[in-house]
């Protein structure tokens, strides 16, 4: 079993493939919902993690690829050197995923890495460096040409 995750862009007209059925009954994958943003006749953008045997993923994006959905897949992970962190919470305030939140018994900061959508904002705000990419590009590969 693999696990990745992918953001998939939809055209205008794309949204009306219901993508996540043949996810999981042609290919046999599990699959979570991470961020979704998607209207009637615009661009759609879908975040998820999914799961399953590699060669039924490889086959799942070639499929997604076909239908003229393009991917990103992310290789790289949002770290946390929680011995540095100073609790501040800013990080918190620009998290569009709730993968950071401020426990409400300790106050101390708590990172949710299932739930990263590796937007880097928070990379960004920590005055003291303390979020960082466990390497320095954002996806490995966009296997759709335009
Ligand atoms: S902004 Fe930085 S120091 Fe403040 S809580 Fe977030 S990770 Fe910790
Ligand atoms: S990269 Fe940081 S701000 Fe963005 S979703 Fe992950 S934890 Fe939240």
């Amino acid at each position: 079993m693999k696990k990745i995750k992918v953001t998939f862009e939809f055209p205008p007209n794309g949204i009306k493939q219901p993508l996540t059925y043949h996810l999981i009954k042609d290919f046999d994958l599990m699959l979570n919902i991470l961020n979704a943003d998607v209207s009637l006749n615009r661009t759609g953008r879908l975040v998820m993690d999914l799961q399953g045997e590699e060669e039924k993923l490889e086959a799942a994006l070639k499929w997604v690829e076909e239908q003229g959905i393009a991917f990103k897949l992310f290789e790289k992970e949002v770290i946390w050197n929680e011995e540095k962190c100073i609790h501040c919470g800013a990080c918190t305030a620009v998290c569009p995923s709730g993968a950071l939140s401020m426990d409400d018994k300790t106050w101390n900061l708590k990172f949710d890495q299932e739930k990263c959508l590796i937007c880097e904002l928070c990379i960004k705000t920590c005055p003291l460096g303390v979020m960082g990419l466990n390497g320095d590009s954002l996806f490995i590969d966009s296997y759709r040409s335009e």
